[in-house]
């Protein structure tokens, strides 16, 4: 055993983790459950207004709820019980510290796929015996950082990789350990940026070239190769893509122990989609779970899995206020104070984010978060940013209920590769993250101020 699994939480009488079983939404086997939700007209985060929030921190704002990270961490844990995973979040995700030092505390490991990732799973108290080292291009200083902190693993990408991982370990005179990524060629028919399993990506190795890659690296002095990674792509909304994955991978451990190669674990990847358009869009992880356990299970190797998106998305929200409205030809323009900076999704791939006003009319007071939702008084619309960049849009042509300068909106869904993809750019000042506990919320991390913006410049 190399990899200690994360430990299934405590369930409580009724089957679910104990915080959840009070909940009065009783939904726990829905991916949708999260907990943003509208109470007395107006939008809450639990138990707290977000407008308070927002009144008292301000915007462009993002908020995190730490029920609903608990809960889909524990969702999945739970779920996959039976085969004693490790689960490795990917802290690509949604890295602060404060959210993995959450997670930790609840025996999840880490996937981090740089220096600065494998530094932040540290710095929040990660046990670097459950984290993985990902990526196609890992430098030689990374390699040591990883082997000097002693992490569980890395995963490989290709013969290049392994010799100088190899080498690094060497020059250290110490051994490290790997994963050989395999490419399996699924297609799980997501957006082509995100795609990752199929041969054309630049991710992994060739299934077909698999066996030989084993063979040849079998006896490397300072690298001991004894897992098998995929990650086939994300966000994934159907269960087959895994099913055939996981299927060609059992397969092709089957050959390499019959080649006398002995394989310790075997990490399944993440991209578990979550609900960005509606409800029912995702399958939840017990669906995945219900297909693939019994694919796994009694396998002489350990299994991890290294979601992301699945535990982040939903649990965060991004707070924008409307600045102006505008008309440009046939189209009417609301421009908010949070761009492409902010949340690059839209731009980067197209993607969709409902959006809803936090203080909605009453008669629209959404029943349910939907991409059909059809409000009263409604206008079609593009929600566009403050950046100089046709792309810097978070909606286009959507229909909204009507609102005005000053209005707060609420992006949702934005936990996952919201905060962590943002950047500078136009010399913004990254947003706050707050991080919401029942009826109080910590800033987990302050907006950035104009000093921050050029303090790495002063020579
Ligand atoms: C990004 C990534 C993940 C996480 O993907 P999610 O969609 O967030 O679950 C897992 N493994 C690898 C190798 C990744 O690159």
């Amino acid at each position: 055993m190399i990899i200690p699994s994360s430990p299934a939480p405590i369930k409580s009488a009724a089957g679910a983790p104990s915080r959840i079983a009070t909940d009065a939404c009783g939904c726990h086997n829905l991916p949708t459950m999260d907990y943003f939700q509208y109470k007395n007209g107006e939008l809450y985060c639990e138990d707290l207004p977000v407008a308070k929030i927002a009144a008292e921190v301000g915007t462009p704002l993002y908020i995190y709820s730490k029920a609903t990270f608990l809960h889909h961490y524990r969702q999945i844990a739970t779920a996959f019980a039976e085969l004693n995973p490790t689960i490795c979040y990917s802290i690509k995700s949604c890295g602060n510290i404060n959210i993995c030092r959450m997670l930790a505390g609840e025996g999840c490991g880490f996937d981090v796929t740089s220096g600065g990732e494998l530094y932040r799973a540290l710095q929040a108290g990660g046990d670097a015996s459950k984290m993985i080292f990902a990526g196609v291009g890992k430098s030689d200083e990374e390699i040591r950082m990883a082997i000097d902190a002693g992490i569980a693993a890395f995963n490989l990408e290709s013969e290049e990789e392994i010799e100088n991982v190899d080498r690094v370990a060497a020059s250290m005179n110490r051994q490290a350990v790997g994963a050989i990524r395999v490419n399996p060629d699924v297609d799980p028919k997501t957006h082509a940026k995100t795609t990752t399993g199929k041969k054309e990506t630049k991710f992994g190795v060739d299934l077909e070239r698999a066996e030989r890659v084993f063979d040849q690296y079998r006896n490397l002095k300072h690298l001991r190769i004894a897992g098998i990674h995929i990650h086939i792509g994300s966000p994934v909304y159907e269960i087959q893509p895994y099913i055939d994955a996981v299927n060609k991978i059992t397969a092709l451990i089957d050959r390499l122990t019959q080649r006398g190669h002995k394989i310790e674990w075997f990490d399944v990847g993440g991209g578990f989609g979550v609900n960005y358009q509606r409800p029912d869009q995702a399958h939840p992880i017990t669906e995945h779970a219900k297909a693939l356990v019994p694919l796994l299970k009694g396998k002489p190797y350990r299994i991890a899995f290294e979601p992301g998106r699945y535990i982040a998305g939903n649990s965060g929200v991004l707070l924008t206020q409307v600045l102006y409205r505008k008309k440009g030809g046939s189209k009417q323009f609301i421009i908010v104070d949070a761009g492409m900076n902010d949340l690059i999704r839209p731009t980067l791939y197209e993607s969709y984010h409902h959006i809803w006003p936090v203080h909605p009319t009453p008669d629209n007071v959404p029943a349910q978060r939907s991409v059909e939702t059809v409000p009263n008084n409604g206008e079609v619309v593009d929600v566009v940013g403050p950046i100089c960049e046709s792309g810097d849009y978070l909606a286009k042509d959507r229909l909204l209920p009507h609102t005005q300068r000053g209005d707060l909106l609420c992006v949702f869904t934005a936990g996952a590769y919201g905060f962590s993809m943002s950047s500078n750019y136009n010399n913004r000042r990254r947003a706050a993250e707050v991080l919401v506990d029942g009826n109080s919320y910590t800033v987990i991390r302050r907006r950035e101020n104009y000093e921050d913006l050029v303090a790495l410049e002063r020579v």
